[in-house]
């Protein structure tokens, strides 16, 4: 069934190089980020980059490994816009085109792993995942919340994105806490 979903996305952006979900297809957890950066699609595989080791390492707080999880981005290729050095680039935000491109896919794809939980990582895949534009992680990090998607109940447990870390550090230490809450929250189902 995932082998079909992929073969379907793989031909419809043919155009693209794309980065698709990633893990334990039988997990209770599937983890959704925004979109690979340029690493991921060097090494075709989700969060492997600088935001990919501060998950690893956000993760080994509460001893959840990488291999017991599923991974996968919204939008799985690369968005970029030129960067500052003529011939470069650099990554940006997806579109609300893009986004809704690959919506359909990423539900497909949940409807397939029936995961126990979906963690979400930053607003974008909040957003897609609620079907909310003004969902906020500000608001909503750390509280699971019900969803229904295609005809079946999920809990999303909303984290902020690890990037977000990057470049603001006093929030390591709500993501921390954010992420004993899961592991409480794991622990109970
Ligand atoms: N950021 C994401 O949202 N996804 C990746 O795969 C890597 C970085």
């Amino acid at each position: 069934m995932l082998e079909q979903l992929n073969e379907e996305i793989t031909n419809k952006f043919n155009d693209r190089e794309l980065v698709l979900g990633d893990g334990k297809v039988d997990s209770i957890v599937m983890m959704v980020g925004e979109a690979p950066g340029a690493k991921e699609i060097e090494q075709k595989k989700p969060f492997v980059g600088s935001a990919g080791k501060y998950l690893d390492e956000f993760l080994s707080t509460i001893e959840l490994e990488r291999d017991k999880l599923y991974i996968t981005n919204t939008v799985k290729f690369r968005p970029t816009k030129e960067g500052k050095r003529p011939g470069t680039k650099t990554n940006r935000a997806p579109s609300k085109k893009e986004i809704e491109e690959f919506k359909i896919y990423l539900f497909e794809e949940v409807d397939i792993i029936k995961p126990k939980v979906i963690v979400t990582l930053g607003n974008v895949p909040l957003r897609t995942i609620l079907d909310n534009e003004s969902a906020s992680i500000g608001n909503m990090h750390g509280k699971p919340i019900s969803v229904i998607i295609k005809g079946a109940k999920y809990i999303v447990f909303p984290l902020y994105h690890p990037a977000a870390v990057i470049y603001n550090r006093e929030l390591k230490e709500v993501y921390l806490d954010d992420l004993k809450q899961l592991k409480a929250f794991l622990k109970n189902i």
